[in-house]
């Protein structure tokens, strides 16, 4: 049957890609419609119950500068949250929270149930109307006919997967729930390049059966972190603590031993694995000098007895999984939940796709989440939110939009995807973005929010509570300017207290802020009133220390914006051009581009390569 209601934008996939897509594209004003397998599984984790961390967070941050929910959900489910980094600059700050699995997923749905605009149905999609070019809808697994203007495809680890426990497979999209192999075989039927990637997840263990007076304690963060820019403490949950176990050479031995076992080292599995995240029985072969690894005992919720050790995702069988378990101290009593896997599934080379994640090769059909070789929910939810913007951008007519690398780690997310590619699944460090003075995660929302607002993402009541806190930032950072201390008056006797050296002239309290031993709580109220809202604060200091940095790397966007134009010599030998990478002189060569914008925009060329053949050029004058 073909469903009554037509739709601008369908999503395909109820996970964190799919959820953030849906959820964008109705925040727009489309009418969406939101297909997924079940809707008991809304926005599930489908391994470790965690949101944030390094390089992470700073997705997070900017899926909720941009109104997306990924950050709320957090703080109404994050049962520990810790700063990574903390003693760091800003730049690689990251926040962490544990999840309660449950109130996570609960937080998810209800705020997808109250979205005007989005019409949520359980079924499987099984094809995709196609006419030409252009996608025309979608076809679920029992012939509902859904019609759209856009389809957004986020089917995650469910393409084709394949569930490896010792040398036992199964068919399924993760445990529990079945493939989408229907699906697969029409997508491989499209011409798009295919190919097979491979994550795995840690058996759970009942903490009735662990002895934690064994385990070293990991309390959570005091005063307790918050995700959301409209989060706040009195959201969270009752916090408790994770503890860590580790490995040991005999937790190695028995893995050493039954290797042969592994689908991973038999060649059952053909697909490449998360080199950051790799399992186990990887970690204890490649790093074979290691009497011992961490690992991390984080609890899955407050209403369920089950942990997830982090650090041990297997695919070993079952007997061997339960050996290396009850070898580590304080786990020798330990009964396993729920068998630790591995899970094999289809994923499309991401260069297929332009920067809105729109394919190259079908009309209207957008791409997002792990089926475009990402791992993680961050990265899911980030490239999700930006496919639903652009499938609803596309819907009225209008034109697509992804940030700059110098804007967000979204804009290097996806830049990386689709002008490199990947061969393995790709997840997100600070490494990766060259301008990371510019991306923190404490400045998500001034980079991206008004953006966000422009482009109908952003509901009043979060702009407004943005608006108040810019405004903020901007007179507190005046009167810090306007201030002055005197030597030999009060103000000057106290700051000499704190950095034991006399106050030589006349400072503004702005000037003071920059020197590294002072911070906003010694020198904001010396004049006048200190702010007490503490990420207005924050961002005043933040501020007011990296200044000199963030100018440097501004004016290194700026040159490089500049010099866009500047023309590359026909003859230019790119392979005697030190500093470019082998990979880079080769492609360079190839493409022989014109001018650096061209360059810049060959794929695999990053902007420190422009940046390099920038000042070679300059060189040569
Ligand atoms: P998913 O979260 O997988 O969501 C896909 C959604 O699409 C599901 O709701 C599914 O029901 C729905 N769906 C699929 N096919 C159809 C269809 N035909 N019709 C309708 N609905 C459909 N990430 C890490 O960062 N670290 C890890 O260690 C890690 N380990 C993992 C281990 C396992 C076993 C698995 C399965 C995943 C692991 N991940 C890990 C990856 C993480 O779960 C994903 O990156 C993230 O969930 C991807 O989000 P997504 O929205 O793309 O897909």
């Amino acid at each position: 049957m073909e469903y009554p209601d037509r739709f601008d934008v369908i999503v395909i996939g109820g996970g964190h890609a799919g959820t953030e897509a849906a959820l964008a594209s109705a925040r727009m004003g489309c009418q969406t419609l939101l297909l997924t397998h079940n809707i008991e599984t809304l926005g599930q984790m489908s391994c470790n119950p965690a949101i944030g961390g390094i390089g992470k967070s700073h997705l997070v941050k900017e899926i909720d500068a941009l109104g997306g929910a990924m950050g709320l959900a957090t703080d109404l489910g994050g049962i520990q949250f810790r700063v990574l980094n903390a003693r760091k600059g800003p730049a690689v700050r990251a926040t962490r929270a544990q999840a309660d699995r449950v109130r996570y997923k609960a937080a998810i749905r209800s705020i997808l149930e109250n979205q005007p605009n989005l019409t949520i149905f359980q079924q499987a999609a099984g094809d995709l109307i196609v006419d030409q070019d252009t996608v025309r809808g979608v076809v679920t697994e029992t012939g509902v006919r859904f019609l759209a203007e856009t389809v957004v495809l986020c089917t995650g680890t469910f393409l084709g997967g394949i569930i490896h426990i010792g040398l036992e497979t199964s068919r399924g999209g993760r445990a529990g729930d079945p493939p989408s192999n229907a699906l697969a075989d029409r997508l491989r039927a499209l011409p798009f390049r295919v190919d097979r990637l491979k994550t795995g997840t840690p058996p759970r263990i009942d903490a009735r059966s662990v002895d934690f007076s064994r385990l070293e304690e990991q309390p959570g963060d005091t005063p307790t972190p918050v995700m959301s820019y409209l989060g706040s403490r009195e959201m969270h949950p009752r916090q408790v603590s994770c503890h860590i176990a580790h490995t040991n050479e005999r937790s190695h031995e028995i893995i050493f031993a039954n290797l042969d076992r592994s689908p991973m080292f038999s060649g059952v599995i053909e697909g490449v694995g998360p080199r950051y995240c790799p399992s186990i029985e990887d970690k204890v072969h490649r790093f074979a000098d290691k009497s011992s690894h961490q690992v991390f005992i984080e609890p899955e919720g407050l209403d369920t007895h089950e942990l997830y050790p982090n650090g041990i995702s297997t695919s070993l069988p079952f007997d061997v999984q339960l050996q290396v378990v009850r070898s580590m101290v304080g786990l020798e009593n330990a009964h396993i939940t729920r068998p630790g896997y591995a899970i094999e599934y289809d994923y499309f080379d991401p260069r297929d796709l332009k920067h809105s994640l729109e394919t190259r090769f079908i009309r209207n059909l957008f791409f997002a989440g792990q089926i475009n070789g990402t791992t993680g929910y961050e990265e899911a939810g980030a490239q999700g939110l930006l496919a639903g913007l652009n499938a609803a951008l596309r819907a009225r007519d209008e034109e697509a939009w992804c940030p700059r690398r110098d804007e967000a780690y979204l804009g290097v997310l996806v830049d990386d995807l689709i002008t490199l590619g990947t061969r393995e699944p790709y997840r997100m460090f600070t490494s990766r973005a060259e301008y990371r003075l510019l991306l923190r995660e404490d400045n998500a929302d001034m980079r991206l929010t008004e953006r966000g607002r422009e482009l109908g993402l952003i509901d009043d009541q979060r702009w407004a509570q943005f608006s108040t806190k810019r405004e903020a930032v901007e007179q507190e950072s005046a009167r810090l300017k306007a201030s002055w201390v005197q030597p030999g008056s009060e103000a000057a006797v106290k700051i000499e207290s704190v950095t034991g050296k006399p106050l030589a002239r006349e400072y503004s309290l702005m000037d003071l802020l920059r020197r590294p031993e002072l911070g906003y709580a010694d020198v904001a109220g010396l004049k006048g009133e200190a702010v007490d809202d503490e990420t207005v604060a924050e961002q005043v200091q933040i501020q007011a220390k990296y200044q000199g940095y963030i100018d440097r790397q501004q004016d290194e966007i700026d040159k490089l914006k500049r010099h866009e134009a500047t023309p590359l010599p026909a003859d230019l030998d790119y392979q005697r051009i030190e500093g470019l990478s082998h990979e880079i002189r080769q492609k360079l060569s190839e493409a022989r581009p014109q001018t650096l914008a061209q360059a810049g925009r060959v794929s695999g060329v990053t902007p420190a390569a422009v940046s390099i053949l920038l000042i070679h050029l300059k060189k040569r004058r």
